[in-house]
């Protein structure tokens, strides 16, 4: 893909608004859970410092780098944590926070990951969803907004490591 110029598809202020509603919804569940947040890196860190300070309740934030898994290896053992998290999650109320759910492999294989250390619970808040792509059943518990199958790019999400810094969420095609 040689990529056009980025077209905005969501604007900041789209983002905050809607944001601002998701966090309220979060606040109603976690308020006295003191939740374990854990964002999924690279591209989830935008999103993750603006959702956790519309969350006026303690909390506490972990971040895990996961190894993607090439084309056509979809099974659960190609997903790794590249290092092992440093808060324990048994007992804790987990909120995963990723930036984009596409065919729901990354995040089936993190949540098999997690389940096996006992958490007293485990939801998952992404801000984008493509749902014509998933491949394995997902439930996202909070979602921002649902997307069209394009490839998209800024706020956190990047082609070839560039445009995470694009304050809006852009498209790289027509
Ligand atoms: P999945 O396992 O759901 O197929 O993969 C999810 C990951 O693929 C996301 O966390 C993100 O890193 C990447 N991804 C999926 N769709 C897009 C997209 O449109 N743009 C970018 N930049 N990354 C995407
Ligand atoms: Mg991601």
């Amino acid at each position: 893909m040689s990529p056009g110029k980025p077209q905005i598809l969501f604007t900041r202020s789209d983002i905050e608004e809607r944001i601002g509603q998701l966090g309220a919804e979060i606040g109603r569940e976690y308020r006295d859970k003191n939740p374990l947040v854990i964002g999924v890196l690279k591209g989830s860190f935008v999103f993750m410092s603006d959702l956790v300070r519309r969350l006026d309740f303690p909390l506490e934030i972990e971040f895990v780098r996961l190894s993607s898994y090439g084309s056509g290896q979809e099974t659960c053992g190609k997903v790794k944590m590249l290092s092992p998290l440093c808060t324990p999650v048994k007992d804790r109320h987990v909120l995963v926070v990723e930036d984009i759910v596409d065919t729901g492999i990354t995040l089936n294989c993190l949540f098999d990951i997690l389940r096996k250390e006992k958490p007293a619970s485990l939801r998952l808040c992404a801000l984008l969803d493509k749902p014509s792509r998933r491949r394995v059943p997902l439930t996202i518990d909070y979602l921002g907004m649902t997307v069209p199958d394009k490839f998209l790019v800024g706020y956190g999400l990047d082609y070839d490591e560039k445009y995470r810094n694009l304050p809006d969420v852009c498209c790289l095609e027509d």
